[in-house]
């Protein structure tokens, strides 16, 4: 096994060799959702993206220390520290407790994530399990005299930290552009500049979600978080932090910042980034209308999308993209993306009813060598994808008596399929959801169980029913007097 894994780091622009820092184990963090929505494909990408590098590292035989948060408080809606909390917002709009709010998206973005084949990581930690070591680390920043406090908040004073280190190493943004780029917005004549950002905000009476401090009572920042939280785990330094591009900056970029002033020196030794994700050529919004959760992806349920596509054709797509490049969804390149999903998985069961010979048309060992070239390249699965297919091609000449192989190599290329396409890219053949399999007496009885759980106001059990059968193909919806059903895919 090949196992000169390069990855590009974010922080210093190139590819490096993957070394790993404390051989016990290879510690990678990656930045989690903010759990006030159903997931996205914002999601989905970074959590394919990981999922794929936690796989191939497991592969090359790293142990692997797998840390992904949730954050469940202190993210505002604006990165200037202003606005709502987003969960408490979706709380008070939905008059919820912000903890219901953040079990219910954090439950169906686990759902999402397992339909699509993305393993969990070994430690899921939330911000407001860790408030302790979250004001442990404000207080070393203040110690060290790289924050001071205003009516109970504290802010990092980015103006003194840059002095001695570089802020806007990793997004290569530099202080003089930001001063030139950032309003003093109202309320913000607490922070000395308008750049700097909150490491604990004081909260408002009214503010639901507020811990006691030595500063006020209040919450978090954002950013804060994760630094806390990897280090907590991983140690510190630690190996791999991931996340999306759209993460560099701030929130990277005061992950690094946070991490200095506290310890004295960074915490990350690899940054990787993902890149972002298009509908039909544009940046999603909802005020775009090409806003598609995961679960409207898998039922069809968008004005934007021709048909259904299951789980494992938004991964495989996913997949086919190298994760540095942008990456952009229509309802015809899926379409396309199925099509060639299904050839691969296909190929995967020809394999079975080979029939061997004592000459062979193909070296496996060259095909084993590219597959592990191009995943060591920085993860690049569009070429590893080329030779994947080329592989298919040649079985589909084995199965028609058109190309030749050796007895003895049909075990190894049953391995070599089964570890590149199953282990390591995460691809899977799915059930055979074929609802209109499903029996219609089956469906009624299941929803009049449905009904009744509703009834009882046993609405976990209900909204479990609910998104099992969309799985299924069959779309339920709630009426007037009891639910109507139909048939999708
Ligand atoms: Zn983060």
């Amino acid at each position: 096994m090949n196992k000169d894994l390069h990855i590009h780091n974010s922080l210093k622009r190139t590819k490096e060799q993957f070394e790993p820092y404390n051989p016990p184990y290879v510690g990678l963090y990656v930045c989690g959702p903010t759990v006030y929505g159903e997931a996205h494909l914002g999601h989905a990408r970074p959590a394919v993206t990981f999922d794929l590098l936690f796989r191939y590292l497991k592969h090359l035989g790293y142990k692997v220390r797998y840390v992904r948060n949730i954050t469940d408080v202190g993210h505002l809606e604006s990165d200037a520290d202003e606005g709502e909390d987003k969960i408490a917002k979706k709380a008070r709009l939905e008059k919820l407790e912000p903890m219901e709010i953040a079990e219910h998206y954090a439950r169906s973005y686990h759902r999402n994530m397992d339909q699509m084949n993305v393993l969990r990581p070994g430690i899921e930690p939330r911000a407001s399990g860790h408030i302790i070591e979250q004001q442990q680390m404000v207080k070393k920043i203040l110690e060290n005299g790289y924050a001071y406090e205003r009516n109970g908040s504290v802010y990092f004073d980015v103006e003194k930290y840059n002095r001695e280190h570089n802020y806007g190493k990793l997004s290569g943004r530099n202080i003089e552009e930001l001063r030139a780029n950032t309003r003093e917005l109202e309320g913000q004549q607490e922070k000395k500049n308008p750049f700097d950002f909150a490491l604990w905000k004081k909260a408002a009476p009214e503010h639901i979600m507020q811990w006691p401090s030595d500063w006020s009572s209040g919450f978090p920042g954002w950013h804060l978080e994760c630094s806390a939280m990897s280090t907590r785990y991983l140690g510190h330094p630690f190996d791999i932090h991931g996340g999306g591009m759209d993460l560099v900056f701030p929130h990277h970029e005061c992950e690094i910042a946070q991490s200095t002033a506290a310890k004295g020196q960074e915490s990350v030794r690899y940054w990787m980034h993902n890149n972002m994700v298009t509908i039909n050529g544009q940046k999603m919004g909802k005020s775009l209308h090409n806003f598609i959760t995961l679960n409207q992806f898998f039922s069809g349920d968008h004005e934007l999308l021709n048909k259904a596509f299951s789980p494992m054709t938004i991964r495989f797509f996913t997949l086919q993209a190298h994760y540095r490049s942008p990456l952009d969804f229509s309802s015809e390149a899926l379409e396309a993306a199925e099509k060639g999903l299904e050839k691969l998985l296909k190929a995967g069961e020809l394999i079975d009813r080979i029939k061997g010979g004592d000459q062979t048309d193909l070296d496996l060992g060259d095909v084993e060598e590219k597959f592990y070239q191009a995943m060591n390249d920085d993860l690049n699965t569009p070429i590893l994808f080329a030779h994947l297919f080329d592989l298919v091609r040649y079985i589909n000449s084995l199965d028609q008596g058109q190309a030749r192989i050796r007895h003895e190599d049909i075990p190894r290329l049953r391995s070599l399929y089964d570890t590149f396409v199953y282990d390591i890219l995460g691809i899977r053949r799915e059930s055979k959801s074929d609802s209109s399999q499903l029996p219609g007496e089956l469906i009624e009885m299941i929803l009049q169980i449905r009904l009744e759980a509703k009834k009882n106001k046993d609405f976990e059990t209900a909204d479990k029913i609910r998104d099992r059968l969309r799985e299924l193909g069959v779309i339920v919806k709630d009426t007037k007097d009891g639910y109507d059903w139909e048939v999708k895919r």
